[in-house]
């Protein structure tokens, strides 16, 4: 299920970044160190009064420029307009109403989303500022009144979010339909896929009118399932655009990649590796995940031109072992068939739950063949573990002394687990409590 997606839009300066911030305040996870993944974020994860969601940032919209990185930012915006659940509408009670917001305010109508309008920076309380009842004028109802910097207001402004989110069974319902990101650099052949998928197989409907939000999702079925595919190839090249604004370019890919099941991670078999950062997203947020080496039509092949590239791959995406690796040409249609089983294999095996007694055999097991690390003569000591959530598979192991727990050991408990319960094609994650720690 997807989560609800809210996003802060917006003139530049408005303070977007800064409520942001203040939203995702602590709650932004510190997760292992993916090389490529920018930490620069603009995109997090927040709950408010149970419900989870995820905070998008816009770079901001200044509708009077022609201006090439205002342009691109306008762009970017837009998409995580179409996106959205709810738009957080932010405007600034130190410029007043002005009429680029006006005209923000048209392009998000147009959008037909749900709108929050807030007023922010009014920092301090009591009988507000006469200029907040111009808001008014934008006919967007009562504008909330924030502090993005004292956090005033922010209460109020989820309030408003949530309200508008769908309810949580009616979210579930889409549940057998598998959605499918395809991710990768431009040119490797995204598109491709997608048309011949489409064009081979029982195609029910294509580009779904009506919901704006996934008017790039192309659906389908046949025999072996019910898919949805999500269309990526907006995706843009790391070219000429400033630095300042990189961080905006990875935003269509994530939010593919948050709404999918299963991500398929395209490279060009001429090209091999060239960019670990899709993967490395993927990867962070818990998908399941095939490795699909395209356009293997131009590749010249001897015996062993398969098993060296596989090489190369598990060597450049090293934190991706777990995923399998497909070789196909999406022009001659070579293997496509075989993906569809794949999909539905490694999203099973993310679903997989196992019983925390098997769990602690194969912990038993484990600690005879490799004794747990010592420091300073003090030696971890696992007590149990246990699954506690799926997609992906979420285990929490207890012991004595957490600092004891060195990430070698952590892997090989991990590869114990995948030797004995396969896991193949999604990441898994192990936390580690000890006693003391506080039950969540
Ligand atoms: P963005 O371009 O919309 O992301 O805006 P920023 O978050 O970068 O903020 C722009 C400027 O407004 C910065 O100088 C912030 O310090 C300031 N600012 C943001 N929120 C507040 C607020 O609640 N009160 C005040 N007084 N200043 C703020
Ligand atoms: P996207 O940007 O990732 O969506 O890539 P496209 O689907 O637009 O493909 C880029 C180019 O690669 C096009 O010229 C395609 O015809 C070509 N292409 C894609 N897949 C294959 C393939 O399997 N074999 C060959 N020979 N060419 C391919």
């Amino acid at each position: 299920m997807s989560k609800p997606i809210v996003a802060i839009v917006g003139r530049p300066n408005v303070g977007k970044s800064m409520l942001f911030n203040k939203l995702i305040g602590q709650r932004l996870s510190i997760v292992e160190d993916t090389p490529g993944v920018t930490r620069d974020r603009i995109y997090g994860e927040c709950e408010w009064c149970g419900r989870k969601f995820t905070l998008v940032d816009t770079g901001g919209i200044e509708p009077r420029t022609d201006s090439q990185i205002l342009t691109f930012m306008r762009e970017q915006a837009q998409i995580a307009i179409e996106n959205a659940t709810v738009i957080i509408f932010l405007t600034d009670i130190k410029t007043g109403l002005t009429a680029s917001d006006q005209e923000v305010a048209n392009m998000l109508l147009r959008s037909r989303k749900p709108i929050v309008l807030a007023v922010n920076k009014m920092d301090s309380v009591g009988a507000p500022n006469p200029d907040y009842y111009e808001f008014y004028n934008l006919g967007l109802g009562d504008p909330v009144a924030v502090s993005a910097v004292h956090g005033h207001g922010t209460g109020d402004l989820l309030d408003a979010c949530v309200a508008y989110f769908p309810d949580e069974e009616e979210a579930e319902e889409e549940s057998d339909v598998l959605k499918v990101a395809i991710i990768g650099k431009p040119n490797v052949g995204k598109s491709s896929l997608t048309n011949r998928i489409l064009g081979q197989e029982r195609v029910i409907v294509s580009n779904v009118a009506g919901t704006t939000r996934d008017a790039i999702d192309s659906y389908f079925e046949n025999e072996t399932g019910k898919y949805v595919f999500i269309d990526t190839a907006g995706m843009r090249k790391k070219s000429r655009i400033e630095e300042s604004i990189e961080k905006y370019s990875v935003l269509r890919a994530t939010m593919a990649i948050d709404r999918a099941d299963v991500c398929l991670i395209m490279i060009d078999a001429t090209e091999g590796v060239t960019d670990t950062k899709v993967a490395g997203l993927a990867h962070e947020a818990g998908k399941a995940c095939i490795i699909v080496v395209n356009k293997w039509d131009l590749v010249e092949k001897d015996g062993k031109t398969m098993d060296k590239m596989r090489e190369d791959i598990r060597r450049d995406l090293s934190y991706m072992t777990y995923a399998p690796i497909l070789f196909i040409s999406a022009a001659t249609g070579q293997r496509v068939p075989r993906l569809f089983e794949l999909i539905n294999y490694v999203h099973s095996q993310a679903c997989t739950r196992i019983t925390t007694g098997m769990l602690n055999n194969v912990l038993e097991d484990a600690q005879t063949r490799v004794q747990p690390p010592t420091d300073k003569g003090k030696r971890l000591k696992i007590y149990y573990m246990t699954q506690v959530g799926v997609c992906p598979p979420h285990f929490v192991i207890f012991c004595n002394d957490r600092q004891l727990f060195h990430f070698s050991y952590q892997r090989y408990i991990e590869n114990c687990i995948r030797n004995v319960f396969g896991l193949e094609g999604t990441p898994i994650i192990l936390s580690i409590r000890q006693k003391g720690d506080k039950e969540e």
